[in-house]
């Protein structure tokens, strides 16, 4: 299969805007809001971020949310919002696509198309997502193995994509402790059978702000190629996600803490 080290021996580097390169001696961190909510939201969290150190805007605009009655994201209004602020701040763009007629449309705006986690195994929208040739960041199923992860992965480059970075983002477990269980183990396993890159989420992998900044820690040490955490501008006022959220100062502190570790092993944030 394509997407195996016996396939291709070095790792994949993919690069989604000048010098902001995965799978590298570098460890890019994206970061921003888990929703984009209005002009004000947006811009300050990318201008926030950026001056932390991030070098990718997060952000969605579609969002796959478990009730049918929670915010559902602002859709086109969302992405055009993405892109002001990636004109603010110069920080490219990193937004999920639910369907294969909104892949068409994030892939406008977006400098790297996230699949998310409910997706991972929409083969149509893969499909899809191979054909248009951005990088992908293709988020790991709460119930997928990682055989199932590296499949998905295999629908990418089987369609002509070779952009593709994985995500790792917690899984379903019985324990209520924390919202997901952060496979922290998934990093270097996937690293052994796979050339793509693999980036840490420990947001939704652990669902509490005051546990993102340990696990990031934890996952850089493991080899991470990257990171995504989430940040509100106010995350008690959040309309997603807002308990996982770090604080604005809480990110500086991570990302301060972050280049430590990377140093530590020979990496650069
Ligand atoms: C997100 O990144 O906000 C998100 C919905 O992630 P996941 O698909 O991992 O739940
Ligand atoms: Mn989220």
């Amino acid at each position: 299969k394509q997407v195996s080290r016996e396939w291709k021996q070095e790792t994949t580097i993919v690069e989604i805007a000048p010098g902001v390169r995965f799978g590298g001696s570098e460890v890019p961190i994206i970061a921003g809001p888990c929703s984009v909510e209005n002009e004000q939201q947006i811009v300050t969290a990318a201008r926030q971020v950026k001056a932390a150190g991030a070098v990718a805007l997060r952000g969605g605009a579609f969002k796959p949310r478990s009730s049918p009655y929670s915010f559902q994201g602002m859709g086109l209004e969302g992405l055009k919002l993405l892109k002001l602020a990636k004109q603010e701040t110069g920080l490219p763009i990193v937004t999920e696509a639910m369907d294969e007629a909104g892949a068409e449309l994030v892939a406008e705006y977006a400098d790297m198309i996230q699949i998310g986690a409910r997706n991972m195994q929409n083969y149509s929208l893969l499909k899809t997502a191979g054909k248009l040739k951005k990088p992908v960041l293709l988020k790991r199923g709460m119930a997928a193995t990682i055989q199932d992860l590296l499949l998905s992965a295999e629908y990418l480059l089987a369609e002509g994509n070779p952009n593709v970075v994985l995500c790792e983002r917690g899984l379903r477990s019985f324990d209520t402790a924390s919202r997901n269980l952060f496979d922290l183990t998934a990093i270097p396993v996937v690293q052994q059978l796979s050339h793509l890159p693999i980036v840490a989420d420990p947001s939704h992998g652990t669902g509490r702000r005051d546990k993102v900044l340990p696990m990031s820690r934890a996952a850089i040490a493991a080899g991470a190629d990257g990171i995504l955490i989430e940040v509100h501008p106010q995350p008690e006022k959040a309309m997603s996600d807002g308990a996982q959220s770090q604080t604005p100062a809480q990110f500086a502190e991570t990302v301060v803490q972050l280049k430590r570790v990377a140093e530590a092993i020979g990496r650069r944030i």
